[in-house]
């Protein structure tokens, strides 16, 4: 009864690590946060494994159909769209579920690769001996009680953010006076990677002089 958490690539499909090959073609069924997105990896690699979909808000009989199949001894995997499950993406809560349905009888087992929070900082240079990652900041509510959090933070702080929303975020934090260093990791290990580096005027003015397109880990030192 074993459950791999096991993480896929952040972009560039090679990044996968040869032991995750092995286990998503030896379980008995994948668990994919959405199996059309899954597809192009699974099929890369020649993996045959039957699918399931599986995300945060899947239905409870979903969950149960899993502990089912569990139960039957069956072998599982879970990814999710990108990089690590869990990681601001499903997984949490259908681990926790099943320690609550399964207790000791259920290993779950981690088999690691990539994530975007860990490639950013790692390429940051900023201290990472601390850090806080604040996965997505809340997109209203609360979000300038966080930001004003980031900017007295002892810490390094970091964060994801989309397309539509990072220009307006690094306005804001520029608007509340942020002095620290900042880091933007855009489309990390794809055909247009890009980091920008600096405070967060250099950071702004590099930013609208470019396209705003893509994915996006911000990291302020
Ligand atoms: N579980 C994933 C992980 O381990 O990195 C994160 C999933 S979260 C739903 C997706 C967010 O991660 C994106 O909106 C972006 O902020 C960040 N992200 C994912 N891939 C990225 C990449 N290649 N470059 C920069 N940021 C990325």
């Amino acid at each position: 009864m074993n459950l791999y958490i096991v993480a896929t690539p952040i972009g560039n499909l090679r990044d996968i690590s040869l032991r995750a090959l092995d286990i998503l073609k030896d379980v008995d069924f994948v668990l994919c946060e959405d199996t059309r997105v899954s597809r192009v990896l699974l099929e890369k690699y020649q993996i045959k494994t039957p699918t399931i979909s599986y995300f945060q808000h899947s239905k409870v009989s979903k969950v149960r159909k899993i502990i089912s199949l569990l139960e039957e001894g069956k072998d599982l995997a879970l990814i999710s769209d990108a990089g690590t499950p869990g990681i601001s993406d499903p997984g949490n809560k259908l681990i926790d579920q099943l320690l609550k349905d399964l207790g000791d009888e259920i290993k779950i087992i981690p088999i690691p690769g990539a994530s975007a929070v860990i490639s950013a900082l790692s390429i940051s240079g900023l201290r990472t001996d601390k850090y806080v990652f604040y996965g997505f900041l809340p997109h209203k509510k609360g979000k300038e009680t966080i930001l004003k959090e980031i900017i007295g933070n002892k810490f390094t702080s970091v964060f994801y953010e989309s397309t539509h929303r990072i220009i307006k975020t690094l306005n804001k934090l520029q608007e509340l006076d942020l002095k620290k260093k900042v880091v933007v990791a855009r489309e990390l290990t794809k055909k247009f990677e890009t980091v920008y580096r600096g405070d967060i005027e250099q950071v702004l003015n590099q930013l609208n002089n470019d396209t705003t397109k893509g994915e996006f880990v911000v990291v302020i030192g």
